[in-house]
């Protein structure tokens, strides 16, 4: 049998990872883990991971990468991924978890297909961040401008409401950015150096950045 797909999707936040995430998902079977999405659902179940995790997401800070490593390293053990692939959205975001990562996917003989680095100018997230709506049920996201829900305020896959989220404010958007730039730049070149690297240019129609991802 063919290996399944393994990619990372590695960008600023409001860049369309998710999107992209899910349209992969629909076409190819392959499971997304979005590291933001398990934190904000941990948070959501009030455990402990979630109330350390908490207090690091509402400042747009880094949440530790022992806790991270050790979560996102649970999800991709589990024999459901292993047989199904996956899509990585918001995970690595520092060269230690880029490295944890290379340790375990070696010790369970995979391999990542390919990373791919979305991007897009600065003002062109910020601006899609300040319209950017998530449902509370099941983590679709929606942008004011450019993919409103068909009716307002609810999602369009499962009825949930949707809201702003709480570190969508432009001062933590501020701070994302920053952190992005300033801890997760370095694993792109972590990757590019490596040779598996795809760069795509996000600021176009999703339709397209998905054709770039996928193009062989
Ligand atoms: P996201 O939904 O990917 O924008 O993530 C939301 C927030 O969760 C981030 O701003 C971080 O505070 C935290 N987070 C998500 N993924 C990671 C990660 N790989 N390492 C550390 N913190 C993360």
């Amino acid at each position: 049998m063919a290996e399944p797909l393994r990619l990372v999707l590695i960008g600023p936040p409001g860049v369309g990872k998710g999107t992209q995430a899910t349209m992969l998902e629909q076409n190819f079977g392959v499971r997304p883990i979005s590291s933001g999405v398990i934190f904000r659902n941990e948070i959501e179940a009030e455990t402990d991971l979630g109330r350390l995790a908490k207090r690091y997401i509402d400042h747009g800070e880094l949440v530790p990468n022992g806790v991270t490593i050790e979560m996102m390293a649970k999800r991709l053990r589990s024999d459901d991924v292993r047989k199904s692939g996956f899509v990585l959205d918001g995970f690595p975001r520092t060269v230690r978890q880029a490295e944890a990562l290379d340790e375990l996917l070696d010790e369970m003989d995979e391999h990542l297909t390919k990373v791919v680095s979305i991007e897009v100018p600065e003002d062109v997230v910020v601006g899609r961040l300040a319209g950017r709506l998530g449902c509370t049920k099941c983590g679709e996201i929606y942008q004011a401008q450019t993919k409103p829900p068909k009716r307002e305020g609810l999602c369009d896959k499962c009825n949930g409401p949707l809201i702003v989220r709480s570190d969508d404010t432009p001062e933590t958007t501020k701070a994302r950015l920053h952190i992005f730039n300033e801890k997760t730049r370095p694993v792109i070149d972590y990757y590019a150096e490596k040779g598996n690297l795809l760069r795509v240019d996000g600021s176009g129609d999703p339709m397209d950045v998905y054709k770039e991802i996928i193009a062989p």
